[in-house]
């Protein structure tokens, strides 16, 4: 399995989930939801048999990454964000993708898991005596004369090293009167899960010092975009320039005064401002002196201690910053009541209710 042309099926299996003609047709929020369901059957079961020469890895994330930024044919469009930031987890700042390799490394060490605490099955017995484990001080031992599985997966440990996280770090081994048993570190209850050690594998630093908040009333096509203004990363005019594309003019196109950034164009520009002092009017809250979508964020993140009242704000906030600009205070507040009454648990919201206070339908 060291040869790239034996993971073709999964290379192919990948291709025919994300064909080019669907990325055309969605927003970013679908083609990211796709990316994160790719992984079907196959590829998870051979991801959890073989370590994947780099070059397959390379191949697969390459496939995704086009896909999420919505590549097709000859047509190249551009990637907004570094490809480790979308892989991120949500808790670091990312879009909670995941690598491929974090995935491949993560199925494989669950075998450990499984030969530690599956005492009485078959495969394990086979396993232990095969390779002598029980008579062996190191738990990570594979019979370097018997070529396979078991030698992949404790082969595992040296790319572990290299990311310098040891396997004691992962699971450890606990001797009392009843014997010997098995947790793992990196869960509250001691049990192995691979999303637990893909997220230490993937970026584990924070992407930014503040916390970006997924608010599931809201749609996740609008979150993603509030996600990509957060960090700067929305196609203003100025954003475009930078990248080398040619807009003439790099005005703002609602006022045409200012350079258009993200900042200007969703608070700063006076038609933002107009529409965002409508809403914190409507919320009866005082509205803040706002710069950037970060000010915006910020103080709707820590305007109460009231959680429900804390996340209400910040929907609303993301719902003004998701609405093209042009579309006036209203549309907005009718927007926003349809999705928190509809993807809000239990919500028996009221209009009228909504529209006199938005605090009041809590
Ligand atoms: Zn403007």
């Amino acid at each position: 399995m060291n040869l790239i042309k034996h993971w073709s099926p999964v290379i192919d299996k990948f291709h025919a989930k994300l064909s080019k003609w669907k990325s055309k047709t969605l927003s970013f929020g679908s083609r990211l939801t796709l990316v994160q369901s790719v992984l079907g059957n196959l590829p998870t079961y051979f991801l959890s048999l073989f370590v994947a020469p780099q070059g397959v890895i390379g191949k697969l994330e390459s496939i995704r990454r086009q896909f999420l930024w919505g590549n097709s044919g000859d047509k190249k469009k551009i990637h907004w964000v570094a490809w480790d930031i979308v892989t991120a987890s949500k808790e670091a700042g990312g879009l909670g993708v995941g690598m491929i390799k974090s995935l491949n490394i993560s199925l494989m060490v669950k075998w450990w898991w499984r030969l530690r605490t599956g005492a009485s099955t078959i495969w394990v017995a086979v396993i232990k005596g095969i390779h002598n484990l029980n008579s062996k001080p190191d738990d990570y031992y594979a019979n370097n004369r018997l070529p396979g599985t078991w030698k992949n997966i404790v082969g595992v440990c040296k790319e572990l090293r290299k990311k310098n996280i040891a396997s004691e770090d992962i699971l450890c081994k606990r001797t009392n009167s009843a014997g010997e048993s098995w947790t793992c570190r990196l869960t509250s209850d001691g049990i192995f899960a691979v999303n637990a050690l893909r997220k230490i594998w993937d970026r584990s630093l924070p992407i930014s010092e503040r916390k970006f908040e997924w608010i599931r009333e809201i749609t996740v096509k609008v979150v993603c975009f509030i996600w990509r203004a957060w960090l700067g990363k929305i196609p203003t005019k100025l954003a475009l320039v930078k990248r080398g594309v040619s807009v003439g003019d790099i005005k703002c196109s609602l006022c045409d005064e200012w350079e258009e950034d993200s900042d200007h164009v969703l608070v700063g520009c006076e038609y933002a401002t107009e529409v965002l002092s409508w809403i914190f009017k409507w919320c009866g809250v005082m509205m803040p002196p706002i710069r950037t979508v970060v000010d915006l964020l910020d103080f709707a993140n820590n305007w109460s201690n009231n959680q429900s009242k804390r996340r209400l704000l910040l929907g609303i906030c993301y719902g003004v910053l998701g609405t093209p600009p042009a579309k006036c205070a209203n549309i907005i507040q009718s927007t926003l009541f349809l999705w928190m009454k509809n993807r809000k648990e239990n919500s028996n919201m009221v209009w009228h209710n909504w529209c006199s206070n938005p605090f009041s339908c809590l």
